[in-house]
């Protein structure tokens, strides 16, 4: 599992294609059989000792130093209880093909392409991309257009753009490497904190949390039993990831929320953590405290439903300025299919010549 040497070609030769791997609904029991059998203690009274209660103060940065000490697990499972129980879940984790490398190219393209795409969408883009553009030399190179057009089904074609200009980034400072510093990373164009933390996390294997909205989710019903501010995610998940399983937590944790404790459903009966969740200990009252940790925005109706149509149709050719509105899905309001035309333009996906006519970049 900690083997570096695995290329991208070699990734598209082992993984799984899209057909085969089980979506949420069809996931099994994340209780591995470590967990299992520790579940089956019987009675409230005997739950086996896993450690003395624990209080982590919180305080890894400025952000969290007014964080007051969070107080985990009160029935004094203590830290252990939730470590053993996500990091039991390596031996059932959806076999996706970027978890079979640690090359750090194909791993920040992957953390791109999931942020907001389901990963079994992102299966056969990514396998396609990478082969493309095995490394950021290669997609730095590309024309804008060739990386829109490798893009095709992902959505959010501005990430895409933005790929490639980190590419150009970490050729022209880092040798064409992918750094493996966190304020090094959070400086290449489009990279933010959780791809920075995805990278270091996925690719080096070093010890730190990524937050995402499934991570947010899982730590505001188990860990916290209630809403919190935004800020308060990191600190905390910085502060859970036991030394040296950096790797093996964060997949844990985001598989966790990705497939059973889900926004809508949450199959607590199926999770390792039911013995020492928190919202499920006070018997999941309302509001659920997941609520409200989702920073995705609706997409229908949105500006980016209308710039997905209008990538989507500029990809099969030209676009003149009289069939802008119609290919942006807003016959009557052209006005605001020119806005987000305009923006496509700015963020240099799209080009537009002197008679108004549009194409990829
Ligand atoms: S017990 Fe239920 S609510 Fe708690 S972490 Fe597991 S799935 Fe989520």
């Amino acid at each position: 599992m900690r083997c570096r040497c695995a290329g991208a070609r070699t990734v598209t030769t082992s993984g799984p294609d899209a057909a085969s791997l089980p979506d949420a609904a069809s996931a099994p029991a994340l209780v591995p059989a470590s967990s299992a059998a520790s579940a089956q203690v019987p009675g409230e009274g005997s739950r086996p000792d896993l450690g003395t209660q624990q209080v982590l103060p919180v305080s890894g940065g400025s952000e969290g130093a007014d964080a007051p000490g969070l107080v985990l697990d009160p029935a004094g499972h203590g830290v252990a209880a939730w470590h053993r129980g996500i990091l039991g879940l390596q031996a059932v984790l959806r076999p996706l093909p970027w978890r079979q490398t640690r090359a750090p190219w194909p791993v920040m393209v992957s953390e791109v392409m999931l942020q907001q795409t389901q990963a079994v969408r992102v299966v056969g883009p990514w396998i396609d991309f990478v082969s493309q553009f095995p490394d950021p030399a290669a997609c730095a190179a590309a024309p804008a257009g060739a990386v829109v057009r490798a893009w095709a089904g992902l959505g959010y074609n501005r990430r895409a753009v933005q790929l490639r200009a980190a590419a150009a980034a970490m050729v022209e400072r880092h040798s064409s490497q992918v750094p493996a510093d966190l304020h090094e990373l959070l400086a290449l164009p489009g990279i933010g904190p959780y791809t920075a933390r995805a990278v270091l996390a996925f690719a080096y294997e070093q010890d730190v949390a990524v937050v995402d909205t499934n991570v947010r989710r899982v730590l505001s019903r188990s860990v916290l039993g209630r809403r919190t501010a935004p800020r308060e995610f990191q600190a905390l998940a910085d502060a859970l990831v036991p030394p040296g399983q950096g790797w093996a937590w964060n997949q844990g944790i985001v598989e966790l929320g990705a497939t059973i404790c889900t926004s809508r459903a949450p199959r607590c009966r199926r999770c390792p953590l039911e013995r020492h969740c928190q919202w499920q200990a006070a018997g999941r009252p309302d509001p659920d405290p997941a609520v409200g940790t989702s920073v995705q925005a609706p997409f229908a109706g949105s500006d980016r439903q209308g710039r997905g149509r209008l990538v989507q149709r500029l990809r099969s050719g030209p676009l003149a300025a009289g069939t802008l509105a119609a290919a942006a899905g807003w016959p009557d309001d052209p006005g605001r299919a020119e806005r987000v035309a305009g923006m496509l333009v700015a963020d240099g996906l799209v080009v537009r010549d002197q008679s108004g006519t549009l194409r990829l970049a």
